[in-house]
């Protein structure tokens, strides 16, 4: 897929407050840090599209972008703060929570992971928690460029290892880097395979 249009729609603290749900939407979620706006700026190839990392204890908000008039691409907020209060843990629970069960216009959703690291529980019990739910989604490994072939390597080898021990498969798997730009065609040619699974009836 060719990005030929990217523009920023609406912030909205609610789901109900979302765009209408009459295009496929694809969101991208990860802890705080992971590079998720630089994914999302190197995929649309918008430097300034998605700000670079919000500030603990600010409102959290979903993030909708219109991608070549067809598709919504969401920013949603990370998780994952070393210093944020209970409050808005459970602020963001409630908001994710209703975001992947609620928005029925969601394709999928990419949960990014750092590729210096092995697995993290909050990512495992995220992934678990929306596999549950039967929320589609991939995994996609960032800052590939900075972990090294061999490291990222080892890392997801671990990491599906980890998986494995309680799940039957694989979720689909990108490995990125946005300096480099590595990842970008697989996604958006994953992307565009997976669009007829949005349902025209919403
Ligand atoms: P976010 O908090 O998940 O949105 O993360 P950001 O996109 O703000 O990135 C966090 C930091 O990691 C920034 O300093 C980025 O420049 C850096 N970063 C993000 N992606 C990459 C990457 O693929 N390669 C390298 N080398 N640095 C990256």
């Amino acid at each position: 897929m060719i990005i030929k249009s990217a523009s920023f729609i609406t912030s909205s603290a609610l789901v109900k407050q979302c765009p209408p749900p009459d295009k496929p939407e694809y969101a991208f979620i990860g802890r705080s840090n992971v590079g998720k706006s630089s994914l999302i700026n190197m995929l649309t190839g918008r430097k300034g599209l998605a700000k670079i990392s919000g500030t603990p204890g600010k409102t959290q908000t979903l993030n909708h972008f219109l991608i070549n008039e067809s598709w919504y691409l969401v920013d949603l907020p990370g998780y994952g703060y070393a210093r944020v209060s209970q409050k808005m843990r459970e602020q963001w629970n409630r908001l994710i929570t209703e975001y992947v069960t609620r928005r029925e216009n969601l394709v999928l959703l990419f949960v990014l992971i750092d590729a210096r690291h092995e697995p993290i529980a909050s990512d495992l019990d995220f992934m678990e928690k929306i596999a549950l739910k039967g929320i589609p989604f991939a995994r996609v490994f960032t800052k590939s460029d900075k972990a090294g072939k061999k490291e990222t390597e080892k890392n997801i080898s671990i990491h599906n290892k980890t998986m494995l021990e309680r799940w039957e498969s694989l979720p689909p798997t990108f490995i990125t880097s946005a300096t480099k730009g590595l990842g970008k065609d697989e996604i958006l040619d994953y992307i565009s395979e997976t669009m007829i699974f949005f349902k025209r009836d919403n």
